[in-house]
């Protein structure tokens, strides 16, 4: 569900499963367990117990919870569950695993849909807490990664600011965002959130810490942006905000076509008009394409909006425009509304990222090949933003990486269907392989938090020498494959 179960409140839990239906999903039994021997869980757990702040997480439900992801297609169990204190603990926890050689897992809220944030019989190292870690460094903001961003925003609009970029639903810590890339309305002008990282603090896991950025430690910065946790663990980051404005004119627009909506985009992101808007997404529903433009203003201010609208007026039609205060946080509301409405559910989601000539291919044939209109009531949405590639900062696994289009395009399909319903999920899963068939074929990119699927030719084929460079990162500085196996890289 997209509503955090908290890592440390049962009660609260029991509330999310009673709004969930009070059905739970129960994870696949026989995990791989890898510890040495039956002794060795317990006893690691004790030396844990004694030696960190933060705590073992026993209580039924909440290991129930995370023996699975968003996704809820995957199931794994650990042996282990840990919720950290503060960094001391996580660099004992390495330690420890590195001792006894216990692999360690990553997650931040768990909203993965492929397993991505699972441990297989190891430590579940949980970076998820409900007090933001944040510090105003000069015109940057510091920040603890175990932070989510809904937190992070309250606190910056506190001051008149806000992140250059953020995700529609905002229940996602920083850790989990700037380990696949983080994508929004305001991609379009600013990137996406890892571009917008100036420096970060990587635990490895040896237990030691590493200051990274574009200039120091740059392999690791680079590749640990966007890495699936498979080099270290982020820390802290640091990100420059951008000033708030509390109201946004948004403008709705009606495609009913491909080629339709393409006209549009095209329309709306020209260089002449672009600087017009600063949001921009779309949707694919029922059939048809909505495409929400806006500008925000820090008054309301009815001069400025008329003169907006005269300006868009002339570049699109529209078939309505409205004032949203706080837009991003009502977005937030508002996917998480929708994420609510199909209960517990299995979530095959995956976004593909394009120029726009592929884009359009890549819509046509999901429209006409597998007729995505026959299946609407497992695939309720698609959900299209755009990234300028000249404000993306050289993240190899960044899913706009390479790309000689300035402007790319993440169309994301999202497969809701009804937990234990095998033969749609069955359907899903064959859509999103033809989907990355075609992603492949037209050159683009999938988002790897998603349901992606990839063979280890395919990773080679989208990710050819970034791919070796990283399996040759996680040999140097993660020798035993503690850290996140089975994630991303294998055979290392
Ligand atoms: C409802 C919903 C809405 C979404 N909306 C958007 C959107 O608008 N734009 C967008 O770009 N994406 C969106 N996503 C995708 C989202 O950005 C990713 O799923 C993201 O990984 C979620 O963060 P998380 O805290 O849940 O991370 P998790 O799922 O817990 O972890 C993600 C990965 O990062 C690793 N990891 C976690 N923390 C760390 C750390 N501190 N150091 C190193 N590795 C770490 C984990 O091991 C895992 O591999 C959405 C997903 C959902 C389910």
């Amino acid at each position: 569900m997209s509503r955090q179960p908290p890592v440390t409140s049962r009660r609260d839990f029991l509330r999310y499963l009673s709004f969930a239906g009070g059905s739970l999903a129960v994870g696949d039994m026989g995990a791989l367990f890898k510890f040495k021997d039956s002794a060795t869980p317990e006893m690691v757990g004790d030396i844990l117990k004694q030696r960190i702040k933060g705590r073992l997480v026993k209580d039924h439900l909440l290991v129930e919870e995370f023996k699975t992801d968003f996704g809820r297609t995957i199931h794994k169990e650990p042996r282990l569950i840990v919720v950290p204190e503060n960094d001391e603990d996580i660099r004992i926890i390495f330690q420890v695993a590195e001792k006894y050689q216990v692999p360690v897992s990553l997650r931040g809220a768990g909203h993965t849909c492929y397993g991505q944030s699972l441990s297989d019989g190891g430590i579940l190292l949980v970076n998820n807490r409900e007090n933001p870690d944040i510090a105003m460094e000069g015109d940057q903001v510091s920040v603890h990664s175990s932070t989510q961003w809904f937190a992070l925003e309250r606190k910056l609009n506190e001051q008149g600011l806000t992140s250059p970029v953020l995700t529609d639903y905002l229940n996602l810590t920083l850790g989990g965002t700037l380990s696949v890339g983080g994508y929004g309305l305001r991609s379009f002008q600013y990137g996406a959130q890892v571009d917008n990282i100036s420096e970060l603090e990587l635990l490895l896991p040896d237990g030691s810490r590493m200051r990274c950025s574009p200039q120091e430690n740059s392999d690791l910065f680079r590749y640990s942006l966007c890495g699936l946790g498979q080099l270290g663990f982020i820390s802290k980051v640091k990100i420059k905000p951008i000033q708030y404005r509390q109201f946004t004119s948004v403008f709705y627009v009606l495609c009913t076509s491909v080629k339709d909506f393409i006209k549009g985009v095209k329309a709306i992101l020209h260089p002449d008009f672009i600087r017009e808007i600063d949001h921009f997404s779309s949707y694919w529903l029922n059939g048809s394409f909505i495409i929400e433009i806006g500008k925000s203003f820090s008054e309301e201010n009815k001069t400025e909006q008329e003169a907006l609208k005269k300006k868009v007026q002339s570049q699109i039609a529209f078939y309505k425009n409205a004032v949203i205060k706080d837009y991003h946080l009502y977005l937030h509301k508002v996917r998480e509304n929708w994420v609510e409405r199909y209960g517990i559910s299995h979530h095959i989601w995956e976004d593909y990222i394009f120029g726009i000539e592929e884009l359009e291919e890549f819509l046509n044939r999901a429209i006409t090949t597998t007729k995505i209109s026959h299946f609407q009531n497992i695939l309720p949405a698609l959900y299209i933003v755009a990234c300028d590639t000249a404000e993306t900062g050289g993240i190899p696994f960044s899913p706009t990486y390479g790309s000689t289009s300035k402007m790319v395009y993440s169309v994301g399909f999202y497969y809701m269907v009804k937990y234990g319903d095998k033969k749609q999920l069955q359907t899903a899963e064959d859509h999103h392989k033809q989907y990355m068939r075609n992603c492949l074929d037209l050159k683009g990119r999938p988002y790897l938090y998603g349901w992606h699927g990839l063979s280890e030719e395919q990773k080679k084929q989208f990710y050819g020498a970034d791919y070796l460079k990283l399996k040759a990162l996680k040999k140097q500085y993660d020798p035993q494959n503690i850290l996140n196996p089975g994630v991303f890289v294998e055979n290392v």
